[in-house]
């Protein structure tokens, strides 16, 4: 057997013999679906300054800034489909083996996907709100806003600020979501990490949180993580590949004649 083949089959078996499977995932589950890290060379945060939240709050050109890069960055995000790693993600909810999906991501694929229970640390790109009375919009109506010269959107029923419900630099993450993401980590048997370096705290200790409650982590990164030397299973490859070559493994034992 190749090593590939095993490191397949050890997933499968990992996957096939847990009860609470977790998922945690970062920007790295997306590029698959033709997204790029922004904070790769050459992505979005090379070319635009980063304005963060107390400048959003406070500067009327902070705000033209902020949008023109989300002008850019809307469209690719909707455009962008689901790949195999988010659809077996889905499937392995729908069979009642994974409990939720911790992401990392704003892009919206994972319930796109067809799963349902999703925690998202960062918010999310698909709507936008009103900071003063909470109205929501579907990211959509803001694009049209911005395209048609619009530079600073506000509220239409109270001339609040408007901004996409992500979590941006400066502003903290949404308690309830974070706790829920560690009592989750906390309570799985295996976690699953799909694409992220593990670099951003602290959702980055979710998956440690995990490790020290007990559960087993299968880690599917390009690149090295900080916590590589607790997982069980450190897989380099492509995260659509490797996640439906150890799920259809995982099917094939299951119904192979004992
Ligand atoms: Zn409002």
């Amino acid at each position: 057997m190749s090593s590939v083949a095993a490191i397949i089959e050890q997933a499968a078996r990992l996957i096939g013999e847990a009860r609470e499977i977790v998922a945690f995932t970062g920007a790295g589950i997306s590029t698959e679906s033709g997204l790029t890290d922004f904070r790769s060379p050459g992505g979005l945060w090379d070319r635009y300054r980063i304005v963060t939240y107390p400048e959003f709050l406070q500067s009327h050109e902070a705000r033209i800034e902020y949008w023109s890069m989300r002008r850019e960055l809307i469209p690719s995000l909707l455009e962008a489909a689901p790949n195999p790693a988010h659809q077996v993600l889905a499937e392995l909810e729908r069979c009642g083996k994974l409990q939720a999906v911790i992401t990392q991501n704003i892009d919206g694929l994972h319930q796109e996907a067809g799963s349902r229970k999703v925690i998202e640390l960062h918010g999310t790109n698909r709507s936008a709100a009103c900071l003063s009375c909470g109205k929501s919009w579907p990211i959509e109506e803001i694009q049209w806003l911005l395209e048609g010269g619009n530079l600073d959107p506000h509220c239409d029923v109270c001339d609040g600020l408007i901004k996409p419900e992500t979590v941006s630099f400066g502003q903290s993450m949404p308690a309830d979501a974070l706790e829920t993401a560690f009592q989750l980590a906390e309570s799985c048997d295996l976690l699953l990490m799909i694409g992220s370096s593990l670099e951003v705290q602290p959702a980055a200790s979710v998956p440690l949180a995990a490790c020290q409650a007990g559960a087993k982590l299968i880690f599917i990164n390009r690149t090295e993580t900080p916590y590589d030397e607790l997982a069980e299973l450190v897989v380099r490859d492509s995260a659509g590949d490797f996640m439906a070559a150890a799920v259809s493994s995982l099917l094939q034992t299951r119904s192979a004649p004992s």
